[in-house]
């Protein structure tokens, strides 16, 4: 979308969700500008909530940024930033590798969105000083015109608070918000355990959850707010979610924590050359071994994988004319791991993806395959029998 500092900045979907909502909330006759600046049209209005969202926008990328830039004084690379519901996310290319590191990353954001907010309150002080300040215009003894200096001192009150309410926001005690990384950091570092610290704090996520649900409830009862109370729901859906997906990752990080690869690949597997036809890798390969995914070999270095995902881009009657070379994904594009790599490097780079087997080389030579369903059977197995590496 936009290249900031060399970090690309995405915006999830939901981004655009809450750059409306604010616009409207923002433009709304009873909405919090308008009390700040009564007497003015409503055009005036939606010019001042336009820029009023634009820039808590930018307050939002800059709270992002920081994180970054202190990720990148640590060594982690940040490759972008997407926008998401909950504010940003900095996406780190690895975990911090130290306790003090990750507390410095994730107190950055709250802290530059204090500094924001602050310089904001500034503003809007020095702007409305001849009338009590900022004060005063909240309590509404300042009345304020579009002219002037006015319409400026409210967008600078405006998202002075607003930056104050995030750095509180983010720091809330649940992973994997700001304040979840900070207290796992802590206990990190206090108990010299990433993992324990990583469960406690992902425990604090799903109850600030609970929490957000709570209040919620009482918002939508006791205020009758429900507006207030759906976005109070939303937030606590996708924090709950985010705190137990980082819970399952600890573990079956926990769970694998030791193992390596070699033990579970198989060294029983389909090998072809790159000329074979497709029709030829079906039915002499594919079918007779039920393999999804088979290698391909080129004089002894592994050159790619063909699976039936890769069969798919060509037509059926065109099998027995196409060479393997023609569709299979080459060796660059396939993540790979060595019979030494952890279990759980492999994990992570299957990922969510598709790919049904991962190579296993040593030296460029193929030596493995270690199949998904072989790596998901294993972890099934250690969680039945209760195994448990976990200190
Ligand atoms: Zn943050």
């Amino acid at each position: 979308m936009a290249r900031v500092l060399g970090i690309d900045i995405r915006i999830h979907l939901s981004w655009f969700l809450v750059f409306t909502v604010v616009l409207l909330s923002l433009s709304n006759p009873r909405g919090i500008l308008a009390q700040l600046g009564p007497g003015w049209t409503d055009r005036e209005l939606l010019l001042v909530a336009a820029v009023a969202t634009l820039l808590f926008f930018v307050s939002v990328v800059v709270h992002e940024l920081a994180h970054a830039t202190v990720a990148r004084a640590f060594r982690m690379p940040v490759s972008s930033i997407t926008l998401f519901l909950l504010g940003g996310v900095a996406n780190l290319a690895k975990e911090p590798p130290r306790a003090f590191a990750e507390f410095l990353m994730a107190i950055a954001g709250p802290l530059t969105s204090l500094v924001i907010g602050a310089t904001g309150l500034g503003l809007c002080q020095a702007a409305f000083a001849p009338h009590g300040g900022c004060l005063g215009l909240f309590d509404g003894r300042v009345s304020t015109t579009f002219a002037a200096l006015d319409a400026v001192g409210v967008v600078a009150a405006y998202l002075g608070l607003v930056n104050v309410l995030l750095a509180a926001f983010n720091m809330i005690p649940g992973f994997p918000l700001d304040g979840g990384r900070v207290l796992r950091s802590i206990v990190w570092g206090a108990l010299r355990d990433r993992g324990r610290a990583t469960r406690i704090a992902a425990r604090g996520g799903q109850l600030v959850a609970g929490l957000l649900v709570a209040v919620g409830v009482w918002r939508a009862i006791g205020l009758d707010d429900t507006f207030g109370a759906v976005w109070m729901g939303f937030i606590a859906y996708f924090l709950y979610n985010a705190a137990s997906t980082s819970l399952q990752q600890e573990r079956l990080a926990a769970s694998v924590s030791g193992v390596r690869v070699a033990p579970l690949m198989t060294t029983q597997f389909q090998a072809v050359d790159p000329r074979m036809s497709l029709a030829a890798l079906v039915n002499e390969h594919m079918l007779p071994h039920n393999a999804r995914a088979v290698a391909v070999v080129q004089n002894e270095r592994f050159a790619g994988l063909v699976t039936i995902a890769d069969l798919r881009k060509v037509e059926q009657h065109d099998w027995a004319v196409t060479t393997v070379d023609r569709v299979m994904t080459p060796a660059r594009d396939i993540p790979a791991v060595s019979p030494e790599s952890r279990l759980m490097t492999a994990i992570e780079r299957f990922g969510g993806g598709e790919l049904p087997a991962m190579p296993v080389v040593q030296d460029g030579v193929l030596v493995g395959m270690l199949e998904r369903e072989a790596v998901l059977g294993y972890v099934r197995m250690r969680e039945m029998l209760g195994l448990d590496t976990r200190r």
